[in-house]
């Protein structure tokens, strides 16, 4: 098995890519308490290739390098990952060489649109709802057809059925997987503790006012009792991004994201996830109504008092009047569109899903999910 494992990375693995750095490693036994920490700390912290060799050799695992040693964080983190909070599914279908390299795959995307109509719920980000992209196919060269992340093997097979596609698969493969959980997004910190590629929960108060950068991303600065960070909304982020924009200072939110670095040592979170948990009352000075007649004062100059225009009535400075505003955002979570989600990011559909089925459970569906697999025609 050891050796099918190795040639099938050496077979299909184009070592000519920069960013391409393989690594094999087989673990006997019970996975250990450090292996499930180093695996939860790579889902939100950066880890040393040093960590990774360090955590190898004490466990006595058998390690496989094709190139550099970077692919050893991940595949030591993948043995040790922990589905027991939360976990999905993704049927993922290859193409065949030839296809390899071209960015146009050949499936139909209104059988994408009826599949994601009949299966939701059971599937997810299938489809982004506000300008209709179909999100299960990428773009780029790379093998993958297409992927559909979903609930269960029974509902993934079930939904790549409906799916009309008009070239060959190479293969069809199902993956219990981290992705639409949230997985990274589960470590809160303090704003003097961040650093530069976590991802983070800030818990905080909105410290200035929301402003608009060229090119239409917001930034907001949300503090706590250790320090303050720059919140942003980026463009495509769409509704989420007319959310931060109603934000005023002394506001309480929940944010969720990635930190990034810019020049200056300065940090900024970007957000995946907005939770609103206090909003404070705004108000606006009003010119007070005239005592006569009812109409609206005018102001006599700076700091002078105001006077009705019809009746001549004079009414004292102080008479400004404040209006509660109305605030135009509610409580809650706001996140932005799907197809702007990282892998990890829970959709608003997931909200309130934690799954822990055993796999028993799928078990009980398994004849009918292979009996589906067969029916797929595969490229000999
Ligand atoms: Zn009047």
């Amino acid at each position: 098995m050891k050796k099918i494992a190795i040639a099938a990375i050496e077979r299909t693995t184009d070592l000519s890519q920069r960013s391409t750095d393989p690594a094999v490693v087989f673990f006997k036994g019970p996975v250990p308490t450090s292996l499930r920490e180093f695996s939860t700390k790579a889902l939100h912290s950066i880890l040393s290739v040093r960590e990774a060799r360090h955590i190898a050799e004490a466990l006595d695992a058998e390690t496989h390098l094709l190139k550099g040693p970077r692919g050893l964080v991940g595949a030591l983190a993948s043995i040790g990952a922990n589905f027991c909070q939360d976990h999905t599914f993704e049927i993922i279908a290859y193409r065949t060489r030839e296809n390899i390299g071209t960015t146009r795959r050949m499936v139909s995307h209104d059988s994408v649109r009826r599949m994601d109509a009949m299966l939701r719920g059971l599937t997810f980000n299938n489809v982004d709802h506000e300008t209709g992209r179909v999100l299960i196919c990428p773009h780029g060269p790379d093998p993958v057809l297409l992927g559909i992340r979903g609930e269960d093997p029974a509902s993934v097979v079930k939904a790549f059925s409906q799916i009309e596609i008009d070239e060959p698969i190479e293969r069809v493969m199902i993956f219990k997987t981290n992705q639409g959980t949230d997985a990274h997004l589960s470590c809160y910190r303090k704003i003097e503790t961040l650093r530069p590629y976590q991802s983070t929960v800030i818990a905080g108060v909105v410290s200035g006012a929301p402003w608009v950068l060229r090119g239409g991303h917001v930034i907001f600065r949300t503090g706590d009792e250790t320090g303050s960070v720059d919140c942003a909304a980026y463009r495509a982020t769409g509704p989420l991004r007319e959310t931060t924009l109603q934000l005023v200072p002394g506001d309480s939110v929940t944010v969720s994201g990635g930190i990034r670095p810019r020049p200056l040592g300065e940090l900024t979170l970007n957000i995946e996830k907005l939770e609103v948990t206090g909003l404070v009352e705004t108000v606006r000075m009003e010119n007070p109504s005239c005592s006569n007649c009812g109409t609206r004062c005018e102001s006599m100059g700076k700091g002078q008092g105001f006077r009705c225009r019809k009746c001549k009535v004079r009414l004292a400075k102080t008479s400004r009047i404040q209006k509660l505003e109305h605030r135009k955002i509610t409580l809650g979570v706001y996140l932005p569109p799907p197809r702007t989600h990282r892998h990890l990011t829970k959709p608003a559909s997931r909200n309130g899903i934690h799954r822990h089925t055993s796999f028993e459970t799928y078990n009980a569906t398994i004849d009918q999910t292979l009996e589906s697999l067969a029916s797929i025609s595969i490229a000999s």
